[in-house]
């Protein structure tokens, strides 16, 4: 169980991250929760976590590319529900291109939050770990962590990024009671993905469920989506005691992708 423990979620007001935070809450663990959205439904959201799972929950809209709004939200953690013990790097974007279309501002965007947001998350948010001498980081990479695919080179390059950084954070931790480590999803059917599919089917005059299928068979040797609750499985694994001697790696949950 992780009742007791805080666990701070990025970019869980929707798809992957919201999956990992109901879950967590599900374990027991306190929540913060973090990401964009209509103030009153993430309100509805905090509540429902709350009285569902018997947690306490709040939620804190940080912009994860901005160093000082991920200070402040792990400060707000634990200040509020005691300490923070579980940072999940989950919120991130894409955006796809070839290079020379690629806009920079869409590079540096990608690039400050899915990569420099889990260095900000994880730089604010150490200290108490080790402090406790418990601690558990999960930075949610991708396959597109350990392989390429065309169009996609910022968010490739921050996700092969975050595997670079997990190993050093693994490092550094190695001793203080802190693991730190990444999940690498293959397609799951978040707006992330649906955006993707939406745009295919535009620009081919396709269906969305020709796309959706195009999109899997390219890529997954398994032709389903994974969902936020399987994501959340391997997260809850990198949480748990029995995994407290995994650190600096990442678990594929990918159907298959990266195997061939
Ligand atoms: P999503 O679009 O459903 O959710 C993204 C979340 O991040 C939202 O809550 C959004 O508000 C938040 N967010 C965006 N920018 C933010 C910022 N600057 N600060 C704080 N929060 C911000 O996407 P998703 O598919 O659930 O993606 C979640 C993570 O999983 C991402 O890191 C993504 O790269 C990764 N991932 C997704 C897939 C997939 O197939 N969906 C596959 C591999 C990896």
């Amino acid at each position: 169980s992780l009742r007791g423990k805080v666990a701070l979620v990025t970019g869980s007001t929707s798809g992957i991250g919201l999956g990992i935070a109901q879950a967590l809450a599900e374990a027991g663990a306190d929540i913060v929760f973090n990401g964009f959205g209509d103030p009153a439904e993430i309100e509805a959201l905090r509540r429902e976590t709350e009285s569902r799972y018997g947690i306490r929950a709040i939620a804190v809209p940080a912009d994860v590319s901005k160093p000082e709004d991920c200070a402040a939200m792990v400060a707000r953690a634990q200040e509020e529900l005691g300490s923070l013990d579980i940072l999940v790097n989950n919120a991130g974007i894409q955006f796809t291109a070839d290079i020379e279309d690629f806009p920079i501002e869409k590079w540096n965007q990608i690039i400050a939050i899915n990569l420099s947001g889990a260095f900000y998350g994880m730089h604010a948010a150490l200290p108490g770990m080790k402090a406790k001498g418990w601690g558990r980081v999960v930075n949610i990479a991708s396959a597109h962590g350990l392989v390429g695919s065309a169009q996609k080179s910022a968010y490739v390059a921050a996700k092969h990024g975050i595997i670079g950084l997990t190993k050093v954070a693994g490092l550094e931790n190695a001793n203080a009671g802190v693991t730190v480590n990444a999940v690498c999803p293959g397609w799951v059917l978040t707006p992330l993905v649906e955006k993707q599919i939406a745009d295919r089917a535009r620009a081919n005059g396709t269906t969305e469920e020709q796309e959706s299928h195009a999109l899997l068979a390219e890529k997954q040797p398994m032709l389903r989506f994974s969902t936020p609750a399987h994501i959340a499985a391997a997260v809850l694994y990198l949480c748990s005691d029995g995994a407290a001697t995994v650190t600096g790696t990442q678990i594929s949950v990918d159907g298959g992708w990266v195997a061939r």
